[in-house]
């Protein structure tokens, strides 16, 4: 009899663990978790996983090869360029499908005051006339960027601390989750007497709601622009994801 199709699902996002949840119920179908390892307690079900980086596109390939992986799914977030780089490479060299599930980005509507910066060097040009106290919603890897900027005030809200020689902006670190509400972003805009938010083009519901809350301030958003996917098969939705699998599946099995 034939094993068991193995997919190995890069994550690390709301996407994967709702794709994990869907597929884990597919009767031929194997899953593997693989987490980089960033977020100290992360929200992740009981998936067989691993944690932490493959070594790179060639330890991806011995990885892939020595797990003899049928498919694979990049379900990372958009910023994250590197592992969806090295997926693509790996992939084309292993001839392993892949499919990448990308969340649509955010799309600038009436009354949003967005200032697109091609990155964190250019949203720092930017800030130079936003005023001077900003909130810094991109996550902690790229904070270094913004610590020379000693003339401002930041309030930086992150999932987990940083570690304690890091190079951070001045300002007030807040640890916290998402989801986040409209109404509490729009008390925390106000409570810190917020000017202008940086944040990444990053999609999704779950940290929508500051932009939200901006536009109704009328406040201005750097809005930090995606870098470019690899070439390849993309969906958008977890559902298109799931049929994509099935499909795969069905192929495998019947040729
Ligand atoms: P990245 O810059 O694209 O990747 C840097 C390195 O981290 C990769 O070369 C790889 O190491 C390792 N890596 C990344 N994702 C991995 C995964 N899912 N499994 C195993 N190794 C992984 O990635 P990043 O921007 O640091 O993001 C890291 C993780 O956080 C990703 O899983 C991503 O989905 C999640 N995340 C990122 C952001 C963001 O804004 N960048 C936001 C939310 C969540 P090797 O080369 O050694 O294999």
């Amino acid at each position: 009899m034939a094993r068991d199709k193995r997919v190995l699902v890069l994550g690390g996002t709301g996407h994967s663990s709702k794709l994990i949840a869907l597929i884990s119920t597919i009767p031929e179908l194997e899953i593997i978790n693989s987490l980089a390892g960033r977020t100290r307690q992360p929200a992740i079900g009981s998936t067989p996983r691993r944690i932490g980086g493959f070594g790179g596109v060639s330890g991806l390939i011995n990885y892939l090869r020595e797990q003899e992986i049928d498919l694979l799914i990049d379900a990372t977030h958009p910023f994250a360029s590197q592992i969806s780089g090295n997926a693509a490479i790996a992939s084309s060299e292993l001839k392993i499908p892949r499919l990448m599930l990308v969340r649509p980005p955010w799309k600038k509507v009436e009354g949003d005051r967005w200032i697109e910066a091609e990155n964190n060097e250019v949203a720092v040009k930017v800030l130079a006339n936003l005023g001077s106290r900003i909130f810094l919603s991109i996550g902690r890897q790229e904070l270094a960027s913004y610590a020379h900027l000693k003339h401002l005030w930041f309030l930086i809200r992150i999932i987990d601390l940083f570690p304690p020689d890091s190079l951070v902006p001045p300002g007030k670190i807040l640890t916290e989750r998402g989801p986040f509400y409209f109404e509490e972003e729009r008390s925390l805009l106000q409570k810190y007497e917020i000017e202008a938010i940086v944040s990444k083009n990053s999609g999704g519901d779950a940290t929508y709601a500051k932009i939200v809350a901006a536009r109704e301030l009328g406040m201005p958003v750097v809005m930090i622009q995606r870098p470019p996917l690899p070439e390849g098969e993309q969906v958008s939705d977890v559902e298109s994801a799931v049929a994509w699998i099935k499909k795969m599946i069905k192929l495998m099995i019947n040729s």
